[in-house]
């Protein structure tokens, strides 16, 4: 069924998030895309010209089928807080090898990958996040994102507390991150 564009009533897939610097969820592939509580994401294609997602493109919101394929497919190792969970996609789905691109997409479970967050915003994070009306839990690093994936957010916390208590250096992107690009040429789990 890859690359079938269907008008679904509803799949459900999985996703990872960022927060942004005003504690919403925010697209890891698309920083500029917030995902406002209680409101669907609208994907829109910004250079096909056709509604979003279509089958020789990239656009719509992305999601993969369960949680294991998200941490064999996700790219998500920038530095910073990390929330892994389900999404609810609906109106036009295009099947893809590991998951769905879909044109409407609303938060439906949400957990805290921990870890990625200081332990002195915890609390205020989950506050924000409850905003969304989802269950909202933790999960551990190692059951959230694959291993390697793993081991580098864990450096880049370490880093990120050590530029903190005096130590001048600052943790750059990690190369293999690919930052947004345009619609050709999305990563596997960006949206459009
Ligand atoms: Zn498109």
């Amino acid at each position: 069924m890859t690359g079938v564009v269907a008008e679904a009533a509803s799949v459900r897939g999985w996703r990872y998030w960022q927060v942004s610097p005003r504690r919403r969820l925010r697209s890891v592939a698309q920083r500029h895309v917030e995902w406002q509580p209680g409101r669907p994401v609208n994907a829109i294609c910004l250079t096909g010209g056709h509604p979003a997602p279509s089958v020789n493109c990239s656009c719509g919101v992305s999601a993969a089928s369960d949680l294991e394929t998200l941490r064999q497919h996700g790219l998500c190792v920038l530095p910073g807080g990390l929330v892994v969970g389900e999404v609810d996609l609906w109106g036009r789905v295009v099947d893809e090898p590991y998951g769905y691109r879909a044109q409407h997409a609303l938060p439906a479970s949400l957990a805290i990958v921990e870890g990625t967050v200081d332990e002195d915003e915890q609390e205020s994070l989950e506050q924000a996040l409850r905003a969304y009306g989802v269950a909202l839990t933790g999960i551990a690093l190692e059951d959230a994102v694959a291993g390697t994936t793993a081991a580098m957010l864990s450096f880049q916390l370490m880093s990120s507390q050590a530029s903190r208590s005096g130590d001048r250096w600052v943790p750059e992107r990690v190369d293999g991150w690919v930052p947004e690009r345009e619609e050709s040429a999305a990563p596997p789990l960006g949206d459009g």
